[in-house]
């Protein structure tokens, strides 16, 4: 797969839709004209768009052209991508996402507890960013993410106007840590939350001698179907990276012990 950087940087990955054959495609009209930024699923077009629909100048948020290639990236290789957020109004307020105006409201955002494929997809493309941004020895993993988020304070939860900056490692001590687990009822459900897939992703991504690189996790994704879960019968995250790696190996026993320390260990 191409090196993140190289993407955005090589004109000849990034061109107008008469270049059928590039890797990303840019075209206002196929667009159409509600605003924000998406990529289309299947087709390699990336949108970013500057108005429309009530949404906020997307052009100008470098972290949304990473975000938006993750999702690109993410396709062309069966990685992670998302269907239907599935978002359970019954669950804790801290889980859905009422309190967003910017970029597409309520329909997903980085503290929602949403369907599992959705929560890998946009947690992967929020950590697909963060690596084009972050050099992989640094200590922190600066992601600025363009909605409004959840903190905490001595007054409860605040909401935070965009940008909001998060750390994709897990820093301990952190109230962002666990989100799922710690917020959201998790019970076995095959839902997730797309700020403890950040993490998950960005620590696997970091963690030194057993390190995973992104094509190895793609390896993982590509034999996932359906809206699967961490260890739900044959069609689990953990029966494919058992199987593929080796029930007793480094690479997996990092795997295994980063989606505990994450929180994304349910479904
Ligand atoms: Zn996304």
């Amino acid at each position: 797969m191409p090196i993140a950087g190289r993407v955005l940087s090589l004109y000849s990955t990034l061109a107008y839709p008469q270049y059928t054959t590039t890797y990303v495609r840019t075209d206002a009209n196929t667009c159409g004209s509600d605003g924000g930024a998406f990529y289309l699923d299947g087709t390699g077009h990336i949108c970013i768009l500057d108005s429309g629909g009530g949404w906020i100048d997307a052009t100008t948020w470098k972290f949304i052209f990473g975000h938006e290639m993750g999702h690109r990236v993410s396709d062309a290789n069966d990685g992670p991508l998302g269907g239907g957020y599935n978002i359970d109004p019954r669950i804790s307020s801290l889980c859905q996402c009422s309190y967003v105006d910017n970029f597409g409201g309520d329909a997903h955002c980085m503290q929602s507890r949403e369907a599992a494929q959705s929560a890998q997809s946009e947690g992967f493309a929020h950590f697909f960013s963060t690596a084009i941004f972050n050099d992989r020895s640094e200590n922190n993993g600066v992601y600025v993410y363009p909605k409004e988020s959840l903190k905490a304070s001595s007054l409860g939860y605040l909401i935070i106007d965009p940008p909001t900056a998060f750390d994709a490692y897990l820093k301990s001590g952190s109230d962002n840590n666990q989100w799922m687990e710690h917020k959201c009822n998790p019970g076995d459900v095959d839902q997730g939350v797309e700020l403890d897939w950040l993490h998950f992703y960005f620590e696997l991504w970091t963690s030194g001698a057993n390190e995973w690189s992104i094509d190895e996790m793609f390896d993982i994704w590509s034999d996932t179907t359906g809206n699967y879960g961490w260890n739900n019968g044959s069609n689990g995250i953990m029966d494919i990276v058992n199987s593929q790696m080796g029930s007793g190996s480094d690479k997996r026993n990092l795997f295994y012990n980063t989606g505990i320390a994450s929180g994304v260990d349910h479904g």
